[in-house]
């Protein structure tokens, strides 16, 4: 039984960055950058004032104040160039570009405008309320780097380095399956003792969120020579194959030999961690293989804590695995040692509460927490208030 960093650590070693694509500012946001982003002019672009006022020469007021100097012409937002007339103040708003022969802007609310005159009570300082060309990027510096996964804030930034588009990486494709006699579609007829099929479901938006792109293939019962073939087929245009269920040590769980007989090479098939102790990962070529548990809290968080790495890899995203954060544990937590326990709770600025119920079967506790206490399999657990390493749900 592999521990979960080496588990998580084999998967991410051997992947294989996707291609990419040039797609408009708008499509980029939520996927990951592919080249680096230079500034191809200085940032911002000409001087410019940062205040509703009037430009000024400071070397025009250096005797005693107070100063009133004559008013001459005005600079607006997006207005032609003009020239400061030497000893003359200028109307200017904020936008507008900053007059040659001007090196100051005094606000509204610090000038009084008399009779075609403009009253000053305070000397300003060079450079008082200018954006300076090249302020925030020099021409040619880096405004966002190869590798972080893009929000608002980035498209922004590629905005205003006059982008229209960006190379990002192209979308994994996955390719999900449930696999069991008793699982039918939510709300469709069946037996007594079926259920709906939900982790499908949660791995589909969980791996959308990270930028893949989803394939939810129908379900495949427990038939050996039916999912040998199935699975066969799922694993050619794809990425990543998740499968769901059918991977422990029951009579009935087919999906390891099948994959096998697919022609998939397997890595391992037991992680030491508590919930998702059978977990196989495996390739087949380029294809990745994720074989998860099929019990909901089993599957939902193994492909959190692998899934979602692994496809952040795929696309090329620094970083792909989120840090450990630490946390005062409100509540005695305690294990059976053995496997690497990661226990749901919820989080508050307090610290973490375990949740009651810690059922791998219990989907709600899922729904319902927002964080995950790690335990080192080795340890039996800790007394309320001590500080524990966690994993904020939202941020897997
Ligand atoms: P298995 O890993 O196939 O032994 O399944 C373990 C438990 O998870 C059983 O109670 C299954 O009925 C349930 N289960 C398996 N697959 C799913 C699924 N896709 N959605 C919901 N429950 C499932
Ligand atoms: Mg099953």
């Amino acid at each position: 039984m592999l521990p979960f960093a080496e588990a998580r650590e084999r998967i991410l070693q051997g992947v294989s960055r996707l291609g990419s694509e040039r797609v408009p500012l708008r499509a980029a946001a939520g996927r990951v950058l592919a080249e680096d982003v230079r500034a191809s002019e200085p940032l911002p672009r000409f001087d410019y004032s940062a205040m509703d006022g009037y430009a000024l020469n400071s070397a025009d007021v250096t005797a005693a104040g107070p100063w009133a100097l004559p008013l001459h012409g005005e600079s607006r937002a997006g207005a032609p160039l003009a020239r400061l007339e030497p000893g003359t103040i200028c109307r200017i708003f904020t936008g507008a570009a900053l007059p040659p022969g001007a090196d100051a802007v005094v606000a509204s609310e610090d000038a009084a405008e008399h009779g075609g005159r403009v009253e000053l009570a305070l000397a300003p300082r060079p450079g008082q309320h200018v954006r300076r060309r090249g302020e925030d990027l020099a021409e040619g510096e880096l405004a966002l780097s190869a590798g972080v996964r893009l929000g608002a804030y980035h498209v922004g930034v590629a905005a205003g380095v006059d982008r229209p588009d960006l190379l990002v990486a192209r979308r994994p494709r996955v390719t999900i399956v449930g696999t069991g006699d008793e699982l039918r579609a939510p709300g469709e007829a069946g037996s007594p003792t079926s259920i709906p099929e939900s982790n499908g479901l949660s791995i589909a938006v969980l791996a959308e969120s990270a930028g893949a792109s989803v394939l939810l293939a129908p379900r495949i019962a427990d038939e050996a020579e039916t999912l040998r073939e199935r699975l066969a087929r799922a694993l050619e245009q794809t990425d990543l194959l998740v499968t769901i269920g059918g991977v422990s040590i029951g009579r009935y769980d087919l999906v390891r030999p099948a994959l096998e007989a697919a022609g998939a090479q397997l890595d391992f098939w037991q992680v030491q961690i508590k919930p998702g102790k059978p977990l196989v990962y495996g390739r087949y070529g380029p294809t990745h293989i994720l074989g998860l548990p099929g019990n909901p809290v089993s599957a939902q968080l193994t492909f959190g804590l692998f899934g979602l790495p692994l496809l952040r890899a795929l696309q090329g995203q620094r970083d792909p695995v989120p840090p450990f954060e630490s946390a005062r544990l409100l509540a005695a937590l305690r294990q059976r040692p053995g496997r690497m326990g990661f226990y749901r709770a919820r989080w508050s600025p307090l610290g973490v509460l375990p949740v009651d119920n810690q059922a791998s079967g219990n989907v709600l506790s899922l729904a319902y927490a927002d964080a995950l206490i790690a335990v080192p399999a080795d340890s039996e657990g800790y007394d309320a208030g001590a500080l524990v390493d966690i994993l904020r749900l939202s941020q897997l």
